[in-house]
């Protein structure tokens, strides 16, 4: 599709325009002398739209925000909804009913507006406790039992604290966790390039650091991509769980205009309006703070994302973006393999602070590869 901005004019931004309306993001057409011309109160309903979603705040419409608008007009019961294999439904009513069943009790995984198969079997498993025909299709008869149901509980997410609890089950060893690693780019997709130092080139190094040291303190590290293959997100995504991960990280740097925009950011998987991944936001901000620390990168904080990265890994994801090629500083550190070193250290640490779930043995920046051997070792002693 075209990208969609202000100036723009005809039967494409009048659809947009009366989404936008609809979700009462645009005050009412009155008045207006052309309802199909991309104007300025336009704009900015859809970087009101966009802020709300946790899609980039740019102000055009292209696929991301398109696709987010078309899922926003779903409401549950406006169609039936039902698993479709090869191009699933996705759409606010879909979300609507993950969090509905979730509140039920119904394990229907993350809610991420995806009607995968795990919804499938919550709504199976919802209809047959509740004498409904057991079909896994979500229409009239269904959405009318959903209504009049109250929750057994309000308040909790019970998906979340389930992720939680296997984590702590899983206990505080990274022996046996498995971790995908995924560098971004590759193959004929250098990423950023900026005085001959290619994203690509450095986000394979870094990710080679950061396996070699996962596998020697016993977790399986696997890599998203061969180094010669850029696959989309939604295979990227669909690898790790298709492998059971326990843990996905993105490796990625940044670009700006400006020459001075500089520093890491970590990204996790969540929108404006409330939904998130618990521990995606832990992991998130275990790297970030540990990162911050030791590479002197400016802290550029961490904050949710509906990027399809994140949202369509079953596991807790977290994209890192770390240094901007396109600034001097951070290019040269970027540049250096120790700098790399500190990087993969200061990552592996998290993860193993993610395990060890607020036992806070040691300070952030403190904790070295060292360490997290002999913590291994003496595990595997005991
Ligand atoms: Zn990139």
């Amino acid at each position: 599709m075209r990208v969609l901005r202000r100036g723009d004019g005809g039967p494409a931004v009048t659809e947009v325009r009366s989404t936008l309306l609809a979700l009462g993001l645009l005050p009412s057409v009155t008045g207006m002398t052309e309802p199909g011309l991309f104007d300025q109160a336009m704009e900015h309903a859809v970087r009101a739209f966009q802020q709300q979603r946790g899609l980039i705040t740019d102000g055009l419409v292209g696929p991301a925000t398109y696709r987010a608008l078309r899922d926003a007009t779903h409401q549950l019961g406006g169609r039936p909804l039902a698993f479709m294999v090869s191009a699933p439904i996705t759409g606010d009513d879909v979300l609507t009913l993950q969090e509905r069943l979730l509140e039920l009790g119904y394990d229907a995984g993350r809610p991420n507006g995806v009607f995968g198969a795990q919804t499938e079997s919550a709504l199976r498993n919802f209809q047959r406790d509740y004498g409904l025909t057991v079909d896994g299709i979500c229409g009239p008869e269904t959405v009318r039992a959903l209504r009049q149901l109250s929750p057994r509980a309000r308040g909790g997410r019970p998906v979340l604290l389930r992720e939680q609890e296997r984590v702590r089950k899983a206990g505080p060893r990274l022996r046996g966790k498995r971790i995908v690693i995924d560098p971004g780019h590759g193959g004929a997709d250098t990423g950023l390039s900026v005085g001959g130092v290619n994203e690509s080139d450095l986000m394979w190094d870094l990710a080679s650091r950061l396996e070699g040291r996962m596998v020697a303190t016993g977790m399986e590290a696997l890599l998203s991509r061969g180094r010669e293959q850029c696959p989309p997100d939604e295979a990227r995504a669909a690898f790790a769980n298709e492998a059971g991960a326990d843990l996905f990280l993105s490796l990625h740097t940044d670009s700006n205009a400006s020459p001075r925009a500089q520093g890491v950011a970590s990204f996790h998987f969540g929108s404006g309006n409330g939904t998130t991944s618990t521990l995606g936001e832990a992991m998130a901000g275990l790297i970030q703070r540990e990162l911050a620390m030791r590479t002197g990168l400016r802290d550029c904080g961490t904050h949710p994302k509906t990027w399809d990265i994140l949202r369509l890994t079953r596991c807790p994801a977290v994209r890192i973006e770390i240094g901007y090629l396109t600034n001097v500083d951070d290019r040269a550190r970027l540049s250096d393999p120790a700098f790399r070193d500190v990087v993969a250290e200061g990552i592996l640490v998290a993860v193993k602070r993610l395990y060890l779930l607020g036992e806070n043995d040691q300070p952030t920046g403190s904790f070295t590869f060292a360490d997290v051997l002999a913590h291994e070792l003496l595990a595997k002693a005991e």
